[in-house]
């Protein structure tokens, strides 16, 4: 088989949002249409994984005896086993080079808790690394029904909004869990100012909160309106093709800039 360049997807959202459910329906939805992709978990304490993984961290270290040898709670051992992987980066990279010719998308699970892949050094290493080998392409995935409150979906798009400018790559937001609310709401919110003016003037009393929200809007409104948006299920499949569609137009439009 025959594959132009690869691309690198790395999957990051708040936990719970459905990163390693969406990495599993990737991998189907891929398979399926005989473009099998590689995969890397790069999360040291997921207990099951849903799909299988070409390169798994847990391989390497085991994240509860790195909590009970270095004498850390969950996040510090998760953080330190994703430290100890990092030192190994070359030889994943190695791996990858060597399906490269055969293979067009590599997808990385990260842990489930953001910040320790968002706000780590290994973190911004792995990041760097990836985007130094091939188009990478951050995937934000939000849990669109649990930021459906006007204060929740402005704080969850600030986050992201730190994450693209943290990472400067091409980036996409993933609305996960359509099949349960539908993500038209979010667009509307970004594409039009006044409906999510409207939408926070009927949450919240006038207040300093929501004066600070009002500005703070504003400065969203920025960002959105360079932002690529889709919206998925994860557990339906629904959006799969949409969610390829802006990949590659995510990595075309990298590619026209430099
Ligand atoms: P992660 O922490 O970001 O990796 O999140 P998980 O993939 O572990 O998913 C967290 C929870 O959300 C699990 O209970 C999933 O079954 C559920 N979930 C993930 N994607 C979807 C989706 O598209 N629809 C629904 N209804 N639930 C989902
Ligand atoms: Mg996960």
């Amino acid at each position: 088989m025959s594959t132009s360049e690869p691309v690198n997807i790395i999957m990051i959202g708040m936990a719970g949002s459905g990163k390693t459910t969406l990495m599993q329906r990737i991998n189907a939805y891929l398979h399926e249409q005989n473009k099998a992709p590689y995969v890397v978990n790069l999360d040291p304490a997921v207990s099951k994984l849903p799909f299988q993984a070409n390169i798994d961290i847990r391989d390497t270290v085991d994240y509860k005896q790195v909590m009970s040898e270095y004498n850390l709670g969950p996040n510090g051992g998760i953080l330190t086993s994703l430290n100890l992987f990092t030192t190994k980066l070359d030889q994943v990279v190695s791996l990858v080079e060597k399906r490269a010719s055969t293979t067009k998308y590599f997808l990385y699970d990260t842990p489930g808790q953001i910040e320790i892949f968002t706000w780590s050094a290994s973190g911004a290493i792995i990041t760097n690394t990836l985007a130094a080998t091939y188009p990478t392409v951050v995937v934000y995935v939000v849990d669109t029904p649990r930021t459906a409150s006007p204060a929740t979906f402005m704080s969850n798009m600030m986050y992201a909004c730190s994450i693209l400018y943290k990472t400067q790559l091409p980036f996409l937001v993933a609305f996960n869990k359509t099949d349960v609310v539908g993500h038209e709401f979010a667009v509307e919110w970004m594409e039009d100012f006044e409906a999510f003016q409207r939408a926070l003037r009927q949450q919240e009393d006038e207040s300093f909160m929501n004066s600070l929200m009002h500005s703070m809007s504003l400065v969203l409104d920025e960002f959105y309106s360079h932002l690529r948006v889709v919206g998925v299920s994860a557990m339906t499949g629904q959006g799969m093709e949409a969610f390829f569609g802006k990949v590659d137009e995510a990595v075309k439009e990298y590619h026209d800039e430099f």
